[in-house]
């Protein structure tokens, strides 16, 4: 009975040690990738004529005097509008996607596509004074933010289940975050 006892807890040691063993290892691959999608983004070349890297900075009080209470809850305080009940989600249309807080050019209809996933998608941003990305391991789990490089709003986040014949990324944008402006003012 006691070399039945001693197997069962070598047992238990050898079950826990591979377990911490794998765990371990994923949260390696999975901060290597991370990783790969910040510096990737980091050193785009600049893609479009955006070339403005002049900060925005407003205390709580003066945002929420420009924002509505929902935009101040996605932009400024990270919040998350519902899936599928953003007014650009399905929009095809030509055009320009600005930040909703600061005008700041952020992305363009070339790279939208429908991904299925709720919310506006993007293979690509604007060039290099669109976007800025930031770990966020908020809600246990380990994701990459996407916040407007000129004032720092909260966008959503980017993923590596974009189309493999582009990026491979999918910047999954909250409606709310954008300001959609129809192909007049397109920057080619
Ligand atoms: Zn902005």
């Amino acid at each position: 009975m006691k070399k039945l006892q001693l197997n069962l807890v070598l047992l238990a040691m050898i079950c826990s040690t591979l377990l911490s063993f794998k765990c371990q290892s994923s949260k390696n691959s999975s901060t290597t990738a991370s990783n790969e999608i910040l510096s990737s983004t980091k050193s785009e070349k600049n893609k479009l004529n955006n070339m403005d890297t002049t900060k925005i900075v407003k205390t709580d009080e003066e945002w929420k005097k420009i924002l509505t209470d929902e935009e101040y809850n996605v932009l400024r305080e990270a919040g998350t509008e519902r899936p599928f009940t953003g007014k650009y989600t399905d929009v095809k249309a030509d055009g320009n996607y600005y930040c909703k807080a600061c005008g700041n050019l952020l992305f363009t209809s070339e790279t939208k596509y429908h991904s299925g996933c709720g919310w506006p998608a993007f293979y690509d941003n604007a060039g290099n004074s669109a976007v800025e990305m930031r770990s966020d391991n908020s809600y246990g789990m380990q994701r990459i933010e996407v916040l407007c490089k000129k004032c720092g709003s909260h966008l959503g986040h980017i993923f590596e289940d974009g189309p493999k014949d582009k990026t491979g990324l999918r910047y999954c944008i909250n409606s709310i975050s954008l300001d959609f402006k129809e192909d007049s003012t397109k920057v080619k």
